[in-house]
């Protein structure tokens, strides 16, 4: 069978060495086993026929029977078209064809019963159906089943393999050779989940008989690309924990106790208590820990990193905080070393403009161990950055930093420093699960008590008065707003303009002395914008007019107001994170989303789900729904997720019983050494090789 699978597809009948360059070309089918390979991606019933009366917006392809008139060409030369009117016992359809008019004319006998099959389009208000398919209901051979459709390529199509072209290779690979495939998954696993054989789905996947079929095989098909993923990912964890050595850290140790029973501000929720768990028995696993601590904005994470830290320090050991943007760094520094003012516990802080002379002592004192706790931005990655000892790095907001530069953080000791990566842009679990399936993964699924919700509001342009009547309302009861508007790169100029022009029109409706503003955007100088900033963390500004630089991690309770311009053009994901600048106060606080009055189905969508929820994980569930998995984790990551059949956004159900079965498997046979399992370790080997080492990625 492997040889079968393993022929040129030059050799399949019909193929021929042009159309082999092609199909290796164009769809990366160099094999008979790579065509097989070749899902179709929707399949139409053809024992359902329409009528012409009931074609709707909603058709694809459809199949109706009738007969054919009033066949005339239109134009000349090579724009000549040719059109007809087909008819059925409830009206007519228009058909066209821009290609090969005038042989299709001497083809058509007027008034011959067809059977045909297209795709209908409105074209000036009649239903019209492009390049049909005609078959003459004398010639018909009665079709049984489902018809698949496989996607093609212009350069494919002019070669006659448009979808119908590829589905008769497949007719024929079937035709001519018996297809048994060796089975890749443990009977037990099969039985358990429901599964049919290989050899069953790939018949079934192309040629079904019914719906029955088509659900069966992409089950089968589906399930076991997900279980090879998921199988890969555990056996990584299981290489890593065993390969790499880890700190262990006996004791919760003296400044982790002395903080939790004397400086606590707040007792911890149920949530951070339960992470804090899971993270203390990594520590005295002596595996290395390397986790994704999952929080939604305002749920926390902070305390959670800082004792993790703190643990580090008792055993001896330093730890660092990295944050993604300056703002972000110098506020966990401000934070972390107010909550630690009574405490014996050095904190140094490393950013871009931190100056020669102080970086120089940083780094002696670095090497020395006095500095414990090192808190900074992508400074820490640089090579001179050394420490006598690194136990524990944090990273927040973890998307906003390449995989190289996590890995660099491995690094930093011969022991590799345990990891703790946090983020506040929730991922869907089972993608999680896909993504981050070699990581521990922790929730932190509890807001702090006593917030108060934050009521989100979408209004258009035209209720702009009344938006800037409630500003004043807000600031003259003391609260402070945020107003924010989009810089993107694609349209950097525009937005820029668009925003200088905002805050000219705020400034003029919000005139000094009464009111004084902020403005904070990416071209400014890092100190000028610090300087912004921190005018309106003391309270000096009433409004921040900004770009998306705050969207990230700032935390200023008294500001209870996030207006977002032009919303529309803001992702889920960054509309969720922008509210989360507000609600971190006492005060009730709003979140306006500005939007155009046309708004493209996809961006109501948005806005309605930001009115309805508040709940990180329910907007990364739409989001997914929206954008799928490759946009969700970033392009540089969605390779990994090149997968042929199974769909995360559709399919977490089968990625949970592939996650089981695989969990079970590796806990009964961790390196598949048992015989039965030997065509699972080649193929998961494999696997293996073809990937970069990215279980180290943090
Ligand atoms: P995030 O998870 O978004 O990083 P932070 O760690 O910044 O959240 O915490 C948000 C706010 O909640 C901070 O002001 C912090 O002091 C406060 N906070 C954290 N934990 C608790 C708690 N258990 N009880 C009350 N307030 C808390
Ligand atoms: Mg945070």
């Amino acid at each position: 069978m492997n040889e079968l699978l393993s022929t040129p597809i030059e050799f399949l009948k019909g193929v021929g060495p042009q159309k082999a360059q092609l199909l290796q070309k164009e769809l990366g089918i160099f094999t008979f086993g790579d065509l097989l390979n070749t899902y179709p991606f929707r399949y139409l019933d053809r024992s359902i026929y329409h009528k012409c009366n009931q074609i709707s917006y909603t058709d694809n392809y459809l199949q109706l029977v009738g007969t054919i008139s009033n066949v005339k060409e239109i134009g000349s030369g090579r724009i000549k078209r040719l059109s007809a009117r087909f008819t059925d016992d409830t009206g007519s359809v228009e058909l066209i064809w821009f290609q090969g008019a005038s042989w299709i004319k001497q083809s058509i006998v007027v008034g011959l019963s067809y059977q045909i099959f297209g795709k209908p389009k409105l074209i000036s208000g009649v239903w019209t159906i492009p390049h049909p398919e005609l078959t003459p209901i004398k010639d018909l051979t009665v079709r049984a089943g489902f018809q698949p459709f496989y996607s093609s390529t212009e350069k494919l199509n002019s070669k006659g393999l448009h979808s119908r072209g590829i589905e008769k290779l497949i007719q024929t690979i079937f035709a001519q050779h018996q297809i048994i495939l060796p089975e890749c998954l443990p009977e037990n696993i099969k039985k358990d989940n429901q599964l049919i054989s290989r050899t069953e789905a790939m018949r079934k996947i192309h040629l079904p008989q019914n719906e029955l079929e088509i659900k069966q095989a992409r089950l089968r098909l589906k399930f076991e690309e997900l279980f090879y993923l998921q199988l890969e990912m555990l056996i990584r964890k299981g290489v890593r924990i065993k390969q790499i050595q880890g700190f262990r850290f006996e004791q919760a140790g003296t400044p982790m106790l002395d903080f939790y029973n004397n400086h606590l501000p707040f007792e911890l929720t149920g949530a951070q208590k339960r992470v804090l768990k899971e993270i203390r028995k990594d520590f005295l696993t002596g595996n290395h820990m390397n986790r994704l601590l999952q929080g939604d904005v305002g749920s926390g994470k902070t305390l959670v990193a800082l004792v993790a830290m703190l643990i580090t320090i008792g055993n001896k050991h330093q730890a660092a905080l990295m944050a993604p943007t300056e703002i972000l760094a110098s506020q966990h520094f401000e934070t972390i070393k107010e909550l630690l003012k009574q405490m014996p516990i050095k904190v140094g802080l490393l950013t871009g403009s931190t100056k020669k002379a102080a970086r120089t002592l940083l780094f002696e004192e670095l090497l020395s161990g006095e500095i414990q706790l090192l808190i900074g931005t992508h400074a820490l990655l640089e090579d001179p950055v050394q420490f006598k000892s690194l136990g524990l790095v944090v990273i927040d907001e973890q998307h906003r930093f390449g995989v190289a530069q996590r890995a660099k953080m491995w690094r930093k000791n011969k022991i590799p420093p345990h990891i703790l990566v946090m983020t506040a842009t929730p991922i869907p679990r089972t993608l999680a699960m896909t993504f981050y399936g070699d990581l521990d993964v922790s929730v932190i699924d509890e807001l702090p008590p006593g917030r108060k919700p934050i009521q989100t509001i979408h209004r258009f342009e035209s209720h702009r008065v009344a938006l800037f009547g409630f500003m004043r309302k807000e600031i003259a009861l003391g609260r402070q707003i945020y107003l924010v508007y989009p810089l993107i790169k694609e349209s950097e100029k525009l937005d820029f303009n668009n925003l200088m022009d905002g805050y000219e029109a705020i400034s003029r409706s919000f005139p000094m002395p009464e009111y004084q503003l902020s403005i904070v955007h990416g071209k400014m100088k890092a100190e000028d914008k610090e300087y912004e900033m921190q005018r309106f963390i003391k309270g000096e500004t009433h409004i921040m007019v900004a770009t998306t630089v705050i969207e990230v991690g700032v935390n200023v309770p008294n500001a209870s107001v996030m207006i977002i311009e032009s919303a529309e053009r803001f992702g889920l994901a960054q509309l969720h994170q922008l509210r989360g600048r507000v609600g971190r106060g006492a005060e009730k606080s709003y979140c306006v989303l500005m939007t155009g009055a046309e708004l493209s189905k996809e961006a109501k969508k948005r806005m309605e789900t930001m009115v309805r929820t508040t709940d990180g994980f329910e907007i990364a569930e739409v989001d997914l729904q929206l954008r799928g998995p490759g946009d969700l984790l970033g392009t540089q990551q969605s390779g990994v997720l090149d997968l042929k059949i199974a769909d995360l956004s559709k399919d977490g159900q089968i990625v949970v019983m592939a996650r089981n079965a695989a969990r079970m498997l590796t806990e009964d046979d961790p390196e598949l050494v048992k015989p039965e399992h030997q065509a699972l370790r080649e193929r998961v080997l494999v696997l293996l090789k073809s990937r970069p080492n990215w279980s180290t990625i943090g």
